[in-house]
Formats: structure tokens, C-alpha cells, sequence
């Protein structure tokens, strides 16, 4: 089976994409990456397109993907809206991965080369330098088993102009010939994203920073596959109180546990939209106003404090904004959960919706609500 790309040449709108690599969780950042993307897909008339870079065998989870999906339409962004298109499978496109690097090849970009790491190694340490410098750009190397294809990148420098951090240059001589296609004949990832990001008819690339260092190579796959680069946007990064990058390891960055704590996905939303970003006038929002008000030109480049406080904050400003039926909608799975401090079957909720308006104010997550109201349904009121 060879699946086709999308047609986008119908139209001239944006195309914005998010392209998760799936890692059994959706991190908070790939969150606000993804709402930026649809915050300018809706309000330019554009589109925002879902591909999931399984291109590790052991990413390939369905379920995975399912996580993505299920993520995405919790902070709002779902499938069936028109202007969603996806999700599509970077791994499904090897073959066309394999063709564009053909083409680089053809117009004498890309060439072959048969050294290992060991002899790349080797050959550093006898000449005093470092990283792989350009040794078999003259060879004439045709394919072959153990042979990898590395770009030619050009003398010069390469201007990456972005819309968050200016014009950014890379020195080429920094950047040595990377490897498009492995000695097995399959594709990097750099080739992958490039390869599918024009053939997709992507106009926007938004991003985290992290990527940044990859974009002078990826611009010049864009140009000598013959095509003008994207805008291109890294976001800032996200930080914890030490000024680290969030990370699974230190921090708490996976969006479905703050879903199963209580937050409100309101709340995330309007939270994750401040974090590189200043909604004009008040900062607790609806999304329709931060929907028309966002601009790439406003996004700060800056590292963003990922303030687990202030997310408190604004979950308890929208809960505190709810109505006491909307407040027991939302709380219903905590409130019958069998860890509520009560017998379940004792919770009424004329009696809950009578005490709302006097918890509410008291809640920052919705998980706190059954401590909040356990004296009101234990058999026996204990008072002291
Ligand atoms: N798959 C990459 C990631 O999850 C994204 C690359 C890109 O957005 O270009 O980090």
C-alpha cells in the first residue's frame, strides 16, 4: 500500500500542522505547541493538520495515538471540525522519504559514503577535528548495503527567519554533512519531517525551541528540494521554579494527569495560551477571545515559568465561575469515586448543589471537593 499525501492545492489558506512524536503521554508543552497551531488555523480560515511521527518501531503504538487524539479534543481541538485534517502516519511515507532524497541525489546535494563511526572516529583523531567533515563528497559513491546518504551542505550561512525569535544565522561551516538515509537505506527523521511538511502543503512550522538547531538543515532540504521554507516559529521554553526545562523526570508535565487531578480543561487551555503569549487585557479569558487576539508576532522568546501555582489559580477562578449544576457535572467522578471519604451511596445531591455556591470558592482542583463536603455524608457526623 502507498498512500497519498493529502491535496492541498485547491486552496491558498495556512496550513499549520502538529507532529507529536507519541510517547505514551501528551507533555503540557506539545499541548500549548498544539493550541497556538489552532488558535491560527481557525482565525486565518486555514488548517491544522495532525501527523504522528511513528517512525520508531516502538513508537507505534495505536494506542498511543488514541492518547493523542483523546489529549487533543480534551483541550478542545477535536477530529470532526473542519478545520482538522488527519491524523496521518509519517511511517506510512518511507518510500516517498526515500524518493526525495533520490531527488537530492539527482541535483547533486546528497552523496554517498561508506564510513563508519569507528573510522569517522579514527580519522578525527588523526586530523584534529571533530564531527564528520565532508570525507567522501569527491568519492563518487554509487548505493549500497552500509553506504549512507549525508547533504552536502554549502559554504556560506543560513538565515532562519523566524516569526517568535527574529532572524536567526547558523554559520554552514558548523554544520557538518548530516545523513539523510542511513546505511540501511532507511530515513532519518530530518528527511522525514521535511519530506512530509512539503508534500503536505505546510505553510507554518510552529514548534518548540528545541528544534531550533535542526531548522538551518531542514531550510536547506526545503530549498534544494526546490521549494521556498515555511514561516517558521520555535516557541519559548517551558521552565520550572529552578529555571530548568520541564521534564517527565522532575516535573509534572503529562496533560492527562492534570485531568485526572481535577483541572479544568478551560482553565489548561487559557492557562497553556499565557506561557509565551500575554492575552490582552484580563489573562482569564474565553478562548474565542484569545482565538482572535493571538499573533506569532506576540509570542515572547523568552523562557516561560511554568507556575504550577498560577494554574491553581486560574482552575479555581473557572471553578469558582461555574454554575452549582455545572460545578456537580464536573466533580461527579470524584464525588461517587469509591476513594470519596463517605459511603457513595450516602451522597445526595440536592444537598451538594444546596453547599456549592459555599465550596466552590474553596476548591482549587475538583478533586478537592468530596473533602470538602465529607461531614455532610458520613453516617455519623463526627463534631469537635
Ligand atoms: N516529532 C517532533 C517532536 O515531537 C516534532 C518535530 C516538528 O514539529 O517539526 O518533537
Amino acid at each position: 500500500r502507498r498512500p497519498h499525501y493529502p491535496d492541498h492545492t485547491m486552496s491558498d489558506a495556512p496550513r499549520y500542522r502538529f507532529a507529536p512524536s507519541p510517547t505514551g503521554f501528551f507533555h503540557v508543552g506539545g499541548a500549548r505547541t498544539a493550541l497556538y497551531n489552532w488558535a491560527l488555523a481557525l482565525r486565518t480560515g486555514g488548517t491544522f493538520v495532525l501527523r504522528i511521527e511513528d517512525t520508531d518501531a516502538e513508537r507505534n503504538r495505536p494506542e498511543w495515538t488514541e492518547g493523542i487524539i483523546e489529549a487533543l479534543a480534551w483541550i478542545g481541538i477535536h477530529r470532526d471540525d473542519p478545520h482538522f485534517e488527519g491524523p496521518y502516519f509519517q511511517s506510512e511515507y518511507a518510500a516517498q522519504h526515500v524518493e526525495a532524497a533520490q531527488r537530492l541525489v539527482d541535483r547533486g546535494f546528497a552523496y554517498y559514503c561508506d564510513m563508519t563511526a569507528d573510522e569517522i572516529d579514527a580519522r578525527n583523531k588523526a586530523d584534529g577535528t571533530q564531527g564528520y567533515q565532508g570525507w567522501s563528497r569527491d568519492r563518487g559513491l554509487g548505493p549500497g548495503p552500509g553506504r549512507a546518504l549525508r547533504f552536502k551542505v554549502p559554504a556560506g550561512t543560513t538565515t532562519v527567519r523566524d516569526r517568535v525569535r527574529g532572524d536567526v544565522e547558523f554559520d554552514n561551516s558548523l554544520i557538518e554533512d548530516f545523513v539523510l538515509l542511513r546505511g540501511n537505506g532507511s530515513p532519518m527523521f530530518l528527511l522525514a519531517n521535511v519530506v512530509d511538511d512539503i508534500s503536505m502543503g505546510i505553510t507554518h512550522v510552529l514548534r518548540a525551541e528545541e528544534h531550533l538547531p535542526n531548522t538551518p538543515k531542514q531550510q536547506m532540504m526545503w530549498e534544494a528540494l526546490g521549494h521556498e521554507p515555511p514561516v517558521w516559529a520555535h516557541l519559548p521554553l517551558l521552565v520550572n521554579d529552578q529555571r530548568k526545562k520541564i521534564s517527565k523526570r522532575r516535573d509534572k508535565v503529562a496533560l492527562e494527569q492534570y485531568r485526572a487531578e481535577g483541572y479544568l480543561p478551560e482553565a489548561m487551555v487559557n492557562y497553556l495560551m499565557t506561557l509565551g503569549w500575554a492575552p490582552h487585557g484580563e489573562e482569564i479569558q474565553p478562548w474565542s477571545q484569545m482565538e482572535a487576539d493571538f499573533r506569532l508576532e506576540d509570542v515572547n522568546h523568552s523562557p516561560a515559568f511554568f507556575d504550577l501555582k498560577k494554574l491553581a489559580a486560574f482552575n479555581g477562578e473557572y471553578i469558582r465561575a461555574m454554575s452549582p449544576h455545572q460545578f456537580l457535572e464536573a466533580c461527579r467522578p470524584w464525588l461517587l469515586a469509591e476513594s470519596a471519604p463517605y459511603p457513595v451511596d450516602r451522597f445526595d445531591e440536592h444537598t451538594f448543589l444546596a453547599m456549592a455556591p459555599v465550596i466552590q470558592p474553596r476548591c482549587s482542583t475538583l478533586a478537592d471537593a468530596p473533602g470538602l463536603v465529607d461531614f455532610l455524608f458520613l453516617p455519623d457526623p463526627v463534631l469537635d
